[in-house]
């Protein structure tokens, strides 16, 4: 049973993920709205987080899926299956989420058909990874690329296009967190995320 987040919305408070120096993430709350948003999650869905770091974007992915839906999660790296294990744990959605470790995208050939496909790291693979994503999506199925490098966005939208997807959108978001100092709220910038998105035809 979900537990720890009671409410429908995503966007969970950064702060609320156990989190650890070794490991990337949590992707960051503001970030983790538009790309479960642009997602389109529907209950019952099928979603694969392909490096899943912290498990920020999974334990999201996994309250909008609920209890009929599934969530594969990999990672190459031990200490993030770890740290996703225990915030799966935290946020009650171990019933939902399969964690696997394992190096995209070799580790995608084994997972079913999906809904949706959540990418936040894949390096020098991406583009076999998103090729890899074309074949297990369903008709009408979404994928989404967070980029931290414009090298990464723009390898992205030049494969989602070279394989035919649909309704490509490239949103570049810069968020600003208020910060309480004396004088006022100051603030402070985080680093710029391109988000591009797309549908399987
Ligand atoms: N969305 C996550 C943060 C992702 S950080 C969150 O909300 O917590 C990116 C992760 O991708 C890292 O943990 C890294 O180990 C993993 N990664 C990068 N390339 C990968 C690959 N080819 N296969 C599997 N995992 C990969």
């Amino acid at each position: 049973m979900a537990k720890n987040w009671v409410y429908k919305t995503p966007g969970i408070p950064d702060e609320a993920f156990n989190q650890s120096d070794l490991v990337p993430g949590p992707t960051k709350e503001e970030i983790r709205v538009v790309t479960i948003a642009k997602a389109r999650l529907r209950e019952g869905d099928v979603v694969i987080d392909v490096g899943c770091g912290t498990g920020g974007l999974t334990v999201e992915a996994a309250l909008q899926v609920g209890s009929k839906g599934k969530v594969y999660a990999i990672d190459e790296d031990q200490e993030a299956i770890k740290l996703t294990n225990s915030n799966v744990e935290k946020f009650g959605v171990q019933g939902n989420v399969s964690i696997a470790s394992g190096r995209a995208p070799q580790a995608l050939l084994n997972l079913p058909k999906t809904d949706a496909f959540l990418i936040g790291g894949g390096g020098v693979s991406l583009r076999a990874i998103i090729q890899i994503a074309y074949n297990k999506l369903k008709p009408n199925g979404r994928i989404v690329i967070n980029a931290i490098l414009l090298e990464t966005a723009t390898t992205a939208i030049d494969e989602l296009k070279a394989l035919g997807f649909k309704d490509l959108d490239v949103a570049h978001i810069s968020i600003a967190k208020g910060k309480q100092i004396n004088s006022g709220t100051m603030m402070m910038a985080r680093n710029p995320i391109t988000v591009v998105s797309a549908t399987k035809p």
